[in-house]
């Protein structure tokens, strides 16, 4: 049954926005489920609570409220609503206590171990390398060595903490909850316990190579293979090779973030490859036959008579193998024609003859140019 926003919070019709936030921080609080595991009626409170909050919280839909009354904001029912309105109420409990509350979520109930004392396994953190390879590793792929530091479990005390011989005791803190309970304003908050971390139990005698922490940083190594076609934004994912788990927990997974050293042949766009290369000026006329690079090696590409300067050919799979399987890359080959410099008197003399020669359908872009600016430098006069 729809219940009034202002009965919902316990506030009178002109309480003021503190008096609203204060009322809604109490209820919150009370009635969140991590305080009430299974228990519906308070999951069903909680939202009501939120969802109250959020239209009087607002002076705009809180006006609109006061107004039109409590039709105006009757949510509809129906499958799915209730999760969604759940969802919805933790958000706003969120934003309320992560935005300017000064503390966090963790903080009101003693978060990471939970609410009481925590003694099982922990899974080890995913760790993140960063890895520079040559261009032509990334073409060819590689076995690369990688050496980082890892926590992996103290050998002189299995991971225990303990001193070889001597064992754990009940923390006199806390006295084994793992929790402690602090007063912040008005309400009070659990916090894992900072004497045992939240385990109830303390190291009698720590021990000595790791400090009772259980673990220790030793440099680890092992080959990488890396694949033919990755490059810059690679992510690898090396599953175990994380930080290793606490208690027994699972290890982390390392995530190895490929960066590639550009080529200073070759410039690279996804599979593709493209390559600038100078032909002579006779070759590019005449047409012939030239050299060219690729990953696998010099090949001999034809150059169609009175091919122009930035014409570009390709050379289908010759590019980048790719990674998922699929089909090669293409090179894409930009043909500069290299004009002649350094020439005798008497080239210079037989160039100025063999142009005198040429007559406009030799050079039709020349003339096509020529009609194109002669009509825009018309219009410009007009
Ligand atoms: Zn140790
Ligand atoms: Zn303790």
């Amino acid at each position: 049954m729809a219940q009034d926003y202002y009965q919902t919070l316990g506030i009178n019709k002109n309480a003021s926005a503190d008096e609203i936030k204060k009322a809604y921080r109490k209820l919150a609080i009370k009635y969140h489920p991590d305080k009430n595991p299974g228990n519906k009626e308070a999951e069903e409170k909680f939202k009501e609570v939120s969802l109250a909050y959020e239209v009087l919280s607002d002076p705009e839909k809180r006006r609109q409220y006061d107004q039109f009354g409590h039709d105006a904001y009757t949510r509809s029912g129906g499958a799915g609503a209730s999760g969604a309105d759940f969802r919805h109420a933790q958000d706003i409990f969120s934003q309320f206590f992560g935005g300017g509350g000064g503390f966090s979520f963790e903080d009101l109930f003693g978060g990471g171990g939970g609410r009481r004392a925590y003694n099982g396994p922990v899974d080890g953190d995913d760790l993140r390398y960063d890895l520079e390879i040559d261009f032509e590793d990334a073409m060819y792929g590689a076995d690369k060595k990688i050496t980082m530091p890892r926590m992996v479990d103290c050998p002189e005390c299995s991971g225990s903490g303990c001193e070889p011989g001597t064992g754990k005791k009940t923390c006199s803190r806390c006295g084994g909850t793992g929790q402690q309970t602090i007063s912040q304003g008005f309400f009070q908050m659990r916090q894992a316990c900072p004497a045992c971390g939240g385990t109830g139990q303390v190291i009698e005698k720590p021990c000595r190579k790791c400090r009772g922490r259980g673990q220790v940083q030793v440099e680890k190594s092992f080959q990488l293979h890396i694949q033919p076609g990755v490059d810059t934004g690679s992510r690898l994912r090396v599953p175990g090779k994380g930080q290793a788990g606490i208690r027994g927990g699972q290890p982390g997974d390392l995530y190895v973030f490929i960066h590639v050293r550009p080529s200073d042949v070759f410039t690279r766009s996804g599979d593709d490859l493209m390559c600038e290369v100078p032909v002579p000026f006779a070759t590019a006329v005449l047409g012939g036959v030239v050299d060219v690079p690729t990953i696998s090696g010099k090949a001999k590409m034809r150059v169609p008579a009175g091919t122009q300067s930035g014409t570009t050919l390709r050379l289908r799979g010759k590019g980048v193998p790719s990674l998922r399987g699929g089909a090669r890359g293409d090179l894409h080959i930009r043909i500069l024609v290299e004009s002649p410099v350094g020439l005798s008197r008497e080239q210079e003399e037989l160039l100025r003859k063999f142009n005198a020669g040429l007559t406009a359908a030799n050079q039709p872009r020349q003339k096509a140019y020529a009609e194109r600016a002669g009509r825009f430098l018309r219009d410009d006069q007009s």
